[in-house]
């Protein structure tokens, strides 16, 4: 089937955007075949697909006419193992991304690797459609994978996770990152217990940035980045996080790479109540790690990166040691890297400490970005030392 794209959807596919938006196609008809996407003058662009989803309504999958089958999944799924021989080989990490959607080419896909088990995500119904093909030709690249779960990232009926084929995985399921042991859950909602794209900071912090410090980890999640720091002989970690089951999985972090949990501290508490606390308490930390998420409401409060990344920043610098040390994180897509670092040195200034970019972190390789999509390249992970 042919789809017809405007003027501008033309000439953004022309440039290599992957993206299709709302915007772009001249008739606005819908459907879940393979298309030929074309100009308004009918002459080829590309192969794609439409898909509704979070961001956009499909995605293009080649610049030449050819067949989407089997075999065209296979090369990929081959191309994208061959682009992460160094993990494969890497016998400390046994957890990374697979295939990285777009970055990879084939936008509305990501599958990620823990040990021996697949997790899928899908992000639209078309291709959620297609994928007895697309397991296939999956299973014939990477017959060693034991077993696959998949995650339903869009609008249905569907449940966010189930086995996808295979066998079921052990709870948890210990996977190995620069050789510290991370409890992971295939199957517990959409998400698994931690966030393979920070592999570099969590490393950094194994190898030495948490040396003899003490760490404070807001926005903790299930503590991955208090555990990298303890291994990397930290003095000791304090995690806060507003979600309850925080606790267990923290817990249990520590617990798998023998760290009696209870040497650690960990927080339930809304990320600013504590920095009230602290402040009455008068703690101070000598290395604050910063990781919200983009958006988070609660009762009292909306935070968004965006705009509020400065106030983090700012209550941050009151508890550092005089010597200290904040690395700030964020996957926020609608905020540069240039208006990131600017939120940071305002709150610096305002504050009136000296500091230094020290290291900055983005995706690590296994989340295959393209140039041609930049928001795909999301990640932000600047390490600041601060002088009060
Ligand atoms: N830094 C973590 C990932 C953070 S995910 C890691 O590397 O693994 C975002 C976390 O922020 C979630 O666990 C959520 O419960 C928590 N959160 C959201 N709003 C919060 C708030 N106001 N105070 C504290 N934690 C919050």
């Amino acid at each position: 089937m042919k789809i017809q794209l405007t003027t501008q959807g033309s000439k953004k596919v022309r440039q290599g955007y992957p993206l299709i938006q709302k915007e772009d196609l001249a008739k606005g008809e819908m459907t879940t075949d393979w298309v030929e996407l074309t100009s308004p003058q009918g002459d080829f662009l590309a192969m794609g697909y439409l898909g509704k989803q979070n961001k956009g309504l499909g995605w293009v999958l080649s610049d030449k006419k050819q067949a989407i089958d089997e075999n065209f999944f296979v090369r990929l799924f081959q191309k994208a193992k061959m682009n992460r021989q160094v993990y494969y080989q890497d016998q400390t990490t046994t957890a990374f991304r697979l295939f990285n959607g777009e970055g990879d080419g084939l936008g509305g896909l990501i599958i990620d690797l823990y040990q021996d088990y697949a997790v899928f995500s899908w992000y639209n119904d078309t291709l959620y459609g297609k994928k007895a093909t697309i397991i296939q030709a999956f299973q014939k690249v990477f017959p060693e994978v034991l077993g696959a779960y998949e995650k339903v990232r869009f609008e249905s009926q569907l449940p966010e996770s189930q086995l996808l084929y295979g066998q079921t995985a052990s709870e948890p399921l210990i996977v190995q990152e620069n050789g510290i042991n991370y409890a992971t859950y295939m199957n517990e909602g959409l998400m698994t217990g931690i966030f393979l794209d920070q592999k570099e900071v969590r490393g950094a912090l194994v190898d030495g940035l948490a040396s003899g410090k003490t760490v404070l980890n807001m926005f903790s999640y299930t503590g991955a980045f208090s555990v990298a720091a303890a291994m990397g002989g930290a003095l000791q970690t304090t995690s806060v996080d507003l979600a309850k089951r925080s606790v267990p999985k923290t817990k249990e972090q520590f617990s798998v790479n023998g760290v009696d949990p209870e040497t650690q501290n960990i927080h339930v508490m809304d990320t600013f109540e504590y920095f009230k606390y602290a402040k009455r308490k008068h703690l101070t930390f000598d290395l604050v790690v910063l990781d919200p998420p983009s958006f988070a409401r609660n009762k009292k409060k909306t935070f968004s990166v965006a705009k509020n990344y400065g106030e983090l920043i700012e209550d941050s610098v009151n508890l550092l040691n005089q010597n200290g040390m904040i690395i700030a994180s964020t996957n926020a897509a609608n905020v540069s890297p240039k208006q990131f670092k600017q939120m940071i040195e305002e709150a610096f200034l305002a504050k009136g400490v000296s500091y230094k970019k020290v290291k900055s972190y983005a995706l690590p390789s296994d989340f295959a970005t393209i140039a041609t999509f930049p928001e795909g390249d999301y990640l932000k992970v600047y390490c600041y030392e601060v002088k009060k």
